[in-house]
């Protein structure tokens, strides 16, 4: 059985994603940026993934970026989302650079599509980044 008031499961921060949560208080989407190789690195870690450097500074981003794959769901991964099938697990290019997974509620968007970071509130004061046309 369903209950829609399941919220949805969201890690608890670790000591390398903790800086991003405490962003996400603030509805700001920031991503570390290797200060070696000059790329941005995601998911948050304490190692750069291209060259191994381990000094990674946090940096705020637009939220801006366009659609490059799109995957619709019409039944529900979880509970907590039962009343929002059909939904979207997209890949974002980001454009500053990098590409994030994350979810469109409602129309599904083609790829291609100009979309921007929205955010769904959490019970904890954190919020979850999503996207939403623009
Ligand atoms: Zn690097």
């Amino acid at each position: 059985m369903t209950d829609v008031s399941d919220p949805i499961p969201v890690p608890a921060p670790s000591a390398a994603s903790a800086p991003f949560w405490d962003s996400t208080r603030s509805r700001v989407l920031s991503m570390q940026r290797c200060a070696a190789c000059r790329l941005l690195v995601w998911y948050p870690r304490h190692l750069c993934r291209y060259c191994g450097a381990t000094d990674l500074v946090w940096e705020q981003l637009s939220g801006r970026g366009v659609v490059y794959a799109v995957s619709v769901h019409h039944r529900p991964a979880l509970p907590a989302l039962a009343d929002k099938v059909p939904y979207s697990v997209v890949l974002i290019d980001l454009d500053e650079g990098a590409r994030v997974m994350s979810t469109v509620f409602g129309p599904p968007p083609a790829v291609g599509d100009a979309v921007t970071v929205s955010w769904l509130p959490l019970d904890d004061g954190r919020h979850l980044p999503i996207f939403e046309p623009r």
